[in-house]
């Protein structure tokens, strides 16, 4: 499935730091962006989130065309037609997302509307629908996890058939993204756990699978080390914000990683587990990643091994064996796993998250088959394969 050449392409204009949101009124003038809508959801507003950013609009004198904030976790195809319709009443020029991978994703199916223009957001399902640039957008990530701010995907649920769409486009690519520590620092731990350990598994994943190549890997193996060295920090201490931003240009950086090579099994099965049992994304990444690494050894021994200098840093990795490399790097995520548990809990397995079922697993297995993300897995996972996979995360 790996092609013979790679493409690498990430335009987003990415500005982060510590006074990062007060660089935004610069960029949307620079867009020519006088009117933009913001969109939100209502857990982000109501920790103040959104506050931040239009102090820093008003300091600059911009106004805001108005602020969308009725996105839910599982955002559908009447929640886009919706807040469309609000953009075109209130005449706004430009989106600005302010929020997690739902609002992301969200902003940009609502952009497409809004460029293209009506109602019809499945005529551009699928890859490739899109012709020509869309309106500016801009994107300020309240998590650092799902890395939306760099891909060039969104995924969003057909109502009228309850499936998720996916779509993707180059053209779906933020023209900025800001990433600054205040807009992180009231995660709740949990959260902070699951979608750390999404990111970290959109680097890994970039990393070990089929489309692997040098541009991505240097993304990658950074992201990991980052992770590696900040997360546990940062759920020990909440307002460590030197630490939030290493974990939100982590995301970032996976998402650039993955969005220009791919994931692999451990995405393939983790959809399936939030489809049926309705886990959080980060949740089933988290548990799923060292049984599938596991499973991918036969195939990817020495990538996997190379792993263990971005997670465990210089010293260990010279101490350890080249064969045995690969074990360790299995082994200090699940230490990972461990210390993440121990400080709030994060389920480190199927039956913990007390949401899986024995008896879901055969379904999410064949589910798993079918999933895109299998394609440019190490190896092509059977049925049986994908199953026991599944037993032994339970
Ligand atoms: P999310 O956006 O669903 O947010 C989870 C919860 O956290 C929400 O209740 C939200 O209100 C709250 N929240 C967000 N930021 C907060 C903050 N700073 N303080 C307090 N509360 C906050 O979670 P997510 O993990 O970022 O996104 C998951 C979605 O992203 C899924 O729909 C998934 O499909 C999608 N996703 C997209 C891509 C992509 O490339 N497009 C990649 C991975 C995942």
């Amino acid at each position: 499935m790996a092609k013979d050449y790679y493409e690498f392409f990430c335009p987003v204009k990415i500005v982060a730091g510590l006074k990062a949101l007060e660089h935004v009124p610069y960029e949307l003038s620079s867009h020519g962006s006088s009117n933009p809508l913001i969109i939100t959801d209502k857990g982000v507003r109501s920790v103040g989130l959104v506050d931040h950013v239009t102090k820093a609009m008003d300091a600059a004198q911009v106004s805001v065309a108005g602020i969308y904030e009725d996105v839910p976790p599982d955002s559908s195809t009447s929640v886009v037609t919706q807040c469309a319709r609000y953009y075109r009443e209130q005449g706004a020029d430009s989106i600005v997302a302010i929020g997690g991978g739902s609002v992301i994703d969200t902003a940009k199916a609502v952009n497409i509307l809004v460029s293209e223009g009506g109602d019809d957001l499945k005529a551009y399902s699928g890859a490739g629908n899109l012709k020509r640039p869309l309106k500016p957008f801009f994107v300020i990530p309240t998590t650092a996890g799902t890395g939306s701010e760099t891909t060039l995907v969104s995924v969003i649920k057909d109502d009228d058939t309850g499936t998720k769409m996916p779509f993707v486009s180059h053209f779906l690519l933020p023209d900025v993204a800001v990433l600054d520590p205040r807009m992180t620092l009231s995660l709740p731990p949990k959260i902070t756990a699951a979608t750390a350990m999404d990111a970290l598994t959109h680097a890994v994943e970039a990393f070990t699978c089929l489309a692997k190549n040098p541009v991505s890997d240097s993304y990658a193996t950074a992201a990991i080390k980052k992770i590696s060295e900040n997360l546990v920090d940062v759920l020990n201490e909440p307002s460590n914000v030197e630490g939030r931003l290493e974990l939100a240009q982590a995301a970032t950086m996976a998402g650039i990683a993955f969005s220009n090579s791919m994931v692999g099994l451990v995405h393939a099965l983790g959809h399936n587990v939030g489809a049926v049992a309705h886990v959080p994304h980060g949740v089933c990444m988290s548990i799923l990643m060292p049984y599938v690494l596991e499973f991918n050894l036969a195939e990817r021994a020495d990538t996997i091994g190379d792993l263990l200098l971005h997670l465990a840093g210089p010293d260990v990795y010279a101490s350890i064996p080249s064969t045995q490399r690969a074990e360790k790097a299995i082994e200090r995520i699940r230490e990972m796993k461990e210390q993440v548990y121990s400080i709030c809990q994060l389920p480190r397995t199927l039956s913990e998250t007390g949401a899986v079922q024995r008896s879901d697993l055969p379904k999410i297995a064949q589910m798993s088959l079918d999933d895109a993300s299998m394609l440019l897995n190490p190896i092509d996972a059977t049925y049986e394969q994908a199953l026991e996979i599944l037993q032994q995360a339970f």
